[in-house]
C-alpha cells in the first residue's frame, strides 16, 4: 500500500529537541495576512486572551522528541489540499466491533463532529472485528487482543462510499501496526483520507483503574479530541506549534489530556479555508453541545470567543 501513513506511536525518548515557543510576532505571521477591510476575518483569526501559548515540553512530551516544522496558514493554503465539494460532501464513521460498557456514544461523537466541521456525518453499519480480512494477534506481554490497523485502513478504502470526503474507523479494540510496535492509538492515510483509531486506551480501566461513573465524560472528551485531531490531519492540517491547540502533537495520554479541544487562530483559519463554515454560529452550536454535556471549560471558551468577536466587530 502506497498510502502515506501517519502513525501515532507512544515511544521512548531517544533524542531531545530544543523547542522555543513562538513569539507574538511569529504567531501573527503564522496566522497570515488579512485584508485591512476584512473586519470579520480580523475579529475571528486574531490573537486573544482565549488562546494560550504552547507550553515548553517536558522530556517525555512530543516537542522534546519530534522536530516539528509547524505549518503556517500561508504554507497550508499553498498546498491546495483537496476540499470537500458537492461530490465529496460527507464524512463516514465506521464502527468496528461493539461499543458498549465504557465506550463513548457514537451518536454523541457524530453530533460533535458535525458541529466542529460543519459537515454531514453518517454512521455506517458496524463491522465485526474478525471479519473482512482484519488480522489480529494477542499482545506479546499483556495478552489482550489487538487488531492489525493497516488491514482496517485497507478495508475502509475498499468500502469507501462514493460521496465520502473521508472515512473514519472507530473501535474499542486495541490495535498494532508493523511488527515492532507495541500498540498504536491510530493510523491514517492522508492520500486516501481514511483513518482508524482505537478508544481502548482512553478507558482508565485499561490501565487497571477501577471504573467510576465520573470517568464517562473523560472518556467521551478524549474520544472527541482524538477524533477531531485525526480528522484535522485528513483535512490537510499538520501539527501546530503556534499555540496550545487541538492540533498539537501528543506523545502520551497525559499530554493529550492537557491539550485543548479547540483550534488556535492559525488552525481555525486553515479549517475555515477548507470547509467555509460561519465562525460565530459554529461556536454557538459547539457551545450548546458543551453545555448539554457539562464541559465547563469548553462552554466558557466558546462563550468568551463569541463575546470577543462581537466586541471586535463593534470596535472595528
Ligand atoms: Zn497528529
Ligand atoms: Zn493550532
Amino acid at each position: 500500500m502506497k498510502a502515506n501513513l501517519l502513525k501515532l506511536l507512544l515511544f521512548i525518548a531517544v533524542q531531545a529537541f530544543a523547542f522555543d515557543p513562538p513569539t507574538e510576532e511569529e504567531q501573527i505571521q503564522a496566522i497570515g495576512k488579512i485584508l485591512p477591510t476584512d473586519h470579520h476575518s480580523k475579529a475571528c483569526f486574531s490573537i486573544s486572551k482565549c488562546f494560550h501559548p504552547i507550553p515548553a515540553p517536558s522530556p517525555i512530551d512530543w516537542l522534546a522528541n519530534v522536530d516539528e516544522p509547524g505549518q503556517t496558514y500561508e504554507q497550508f493554503r499553498k498546498r491546495n489540499y483537496p476540499k470537500p465539494n458537492e461530490k465529496k460532501r460527507r464524512i463516514y464513521l465506521q464502527p468496528i466491533g461493539v461499543f458498549q460498557d465504557h465506550a463513548p456514544s457514537i451518536e454523541d461523537l457524530k453530533d460533535y463532529a458535525e458541529l466542529f466541521f460543519g459537515m454531514q456525518f453518517v454512521i455506517l453499519p458496524t463491522v465485526r472485528i474478525d471479519s473482512e480480512g482484519i488480522r489480529s494477534r494477542t499482545h506479546p506481554t499483556q495478552r489482550h487482543r489487538q487488531m492489525y490497523a493497516d488491514d482496517i485502513l485497507r478495508l475502509l478504502h475498499r468500502n469507501k462510499p462514493k460521496d465520502a470526503y473521508a472515512v473514519l474507523g472507530l473501535t474499542m479494540t486495541d490495535m498494532f501496526s508493523g511488527s515492532k510496535n507495541n500498540f498504536v492509538f491510530g493510523v491514517a492515510s492522508t492520500s486516501h483520507r481514511t483513518a482508524v483509531f482505537s478508544f481502548a486506551r482512553n478507558d482508565p480501566e485499561f490501565y487497571d483503574a477501577l471504573w467510576k461513573p465520573t470517568y464517562a465524560p473523560l472518556v467521551l472528551k478524549r474520544s472527541m479530541r482524538v477524533m477531531t485531531h485525526e480528522l484535522g490531519h485528513l483535512f490537510g492540517l499538520m501539527h501546530c506549534i503556534h499555540f496550545a491547540c487541538l492540533m498539537n502533537g501528543a506523545n502520551h495520554l497525559q499530554e493529550s489530556d492537557r491539550q485543548p479541544l479547540h483550534l488556535c487562530p492559525v488552525c481555525l483559519r486553515k479549517l475555515h479555508h477548507q470547509v467555509g463554515f460561519e465562525i460565530v454560529p459554529r461556536y454557538k452550536a459547539l457551545n450548546g453541545f458543551f453545555k448539554s454535556h457539562q464541559f465547563q471549560a469548553e462552554d466558557e471558551f466558546t462563550q468568551t470567543r463569541m463575546q470577543e468577536i462581537e466586541l471586535a466587530r463593534i470596535s472595528l
